[in-house]
């Protein structure tokens, strides 16, 4: 172990950002690690071939760069292990895949990212996996969806469209008590703010391309995994032949180093322009678990430590093409999907629900803020509902 080498155990947040994943004796002096390009890996014998005893054999098998940002995830979420994935989705898909099997009952909250509710009408349904879809704000109530074959619980708190909150403590304590897995998506909070196998949760998802990344430039996922499903999702993750490359992995840890910083300040930013937001009479509510008027709002401050960027407003009574008029007038705020990324950006989206009715209209207006000055984007709402008061 050199100087440069530390345990973190008794170390804050931002200085494991800064500390984490960094294997000195692979990089040596140098502060980052190297982005290897590699498929094959030499060896020096012909018995070191065949021994399977060398630490690097195959590009997908590893890599100091692959390590070097899943360690710094391991560390980050405080997991046995974790794993890289090509997407966001695809993090979502093989974390359900590492844990189900066909004739398997898998129970999903409703206001899950849409694309992994397609995962389990399309993919799993086809490999003979039932799907409930149940009220995210159910909490113990669950216990009463659960079947003899319910295998696994999934989980995304708040959701990342109408951002109502899970009691993750107490769906966690019935699924154990089913001895079914509970996996949840944590792309919202980050285990910056929350995290979940801390609470029970057994592998926690992150698309990186949001706030790990934070630079909008690249697609990556992140599966973290406690020591009884680890296997599990090594296993799925390697037969299914995932790698990422090195220079995604690269530019991810490099974002993830200013991690901590971009949120606190997109924290910050988001509760004033939310709260902005709350003061005025073309909004019927605002969308976010950080404001006391939030109906999760409790269970969020019991137990994350703090809210990230994004949030939705319901408008009072707009039509779709007023909607639309207000988007077109942002000047600041892009229109584009993702989030997580240093510039602020607008989507007008359709809740799907098929457990319980959204009871709030049928367009949320979800606005990602970003590390422009918060008077700025106030300027560029404004004169957007001016410019849209006329319409009806
Ligand atoms: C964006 C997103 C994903 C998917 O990530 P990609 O990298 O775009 O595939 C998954 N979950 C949530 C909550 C997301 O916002």
């Amino acid at each position: 172990m050199s100087r440069h080498d530390h345990d973190l155990a008794n170390e804050k947040p931002l200085t494991r950002l800064v500390r984490s994943g960094r294997d000195h004796s692979i990089t040596g002096p140098f502060v980052n690690p190297p982005v290897v390009h590699a498929s094959t890996v030499l060896f020096e014998t012909a018995d070191d071939l065949l021994s399977g005893k060398q630490r690097y054999t195959y590009g997908r098998r590893g890599t100091p760069t692959i390590e070097a940002l899943e360690d710094a995830i391991s560390e980050l979420e405080g997991a046995e292990g974790s794993v890289l994935c090509p997407s966001g989705l695809n993090a979502v898909s093989t974390a359900l895949l590492s844990v189900l099997r066909s004739g398997d009952h898998l129970l999903m909250a409703d206001n899950v990212y849409d694309p992994a509710r397609t995962v389990a009408t399309s993919v799993l349904e086809r490999m003979g996996v039932e799907t409930t879809f149940f009220d995210p704000t159910i909490g113990s109530a669950i216990s009463s969806l659960f079947r003899a074959n319910t295998r696994a619980v999934y989980l995304e708190s708040p959701g990342s469209l109408t951002f109502e909150i899970s009691d993750v403590p107490a769906i966690v304590a019935v699924a154990r008590a089913h001895d079914a897995y509970v996996l949840a998506d944590n792309t919202w909070a980050t285990p910056y703010f929350f995290k979940p196998l801390a609470h029970g949760v057994d592998l926690s998802i992150q698309a990186g391309t949001k706030y790990l990344c934070g630079h909008s430039d690249v697609m990556i996922g992140t599966v973290a995994a406690n020591a009884r499903t680890l296997p599990l999702l090594k296993d799925t993750h390697s037969h299914l032949g995932l790698c990422v490359g090195p220079d995604d992995i690269y530019l991810t840890l490099r974002g993830m180093r200013t991690m901590g910083i971009r949120l606190e300040r997109q924290q910050s930013s988001a509760l004033t322009v939310a709260r902005w937001l709350s003061e005025r009479g073309e909004v019927d509510r605002v969308l976010h678990p950080g404001l006391t008027s939030h109906p999760g709002h409790a269970i969020w401050k019991r137990d994350m430590t703090g809210s990230s960027g994004l949030f939705g407003i319901v408008t009072r009574d707009w039509s779709l093409d007023k909607v639309k008029a207000f988007l077109d007038g942002l000047r600041l705020f892009g229109l584009g999907f993702s989030w997580g990324g240093y510039e602020s950006l607008a989507v007008i989206g359709r809740p799907r629900r098929t457990a319980k009715a959204w009871p709030a209209g049928d367009h949320i207006i979800r606005l990602q803020i970003g590390l422009e000055d918060t008077a700025d984007l106030i300027q560029d709402l404004e004169e957007s509902f001016a410019r849209v008061s006329n319409l009806s």
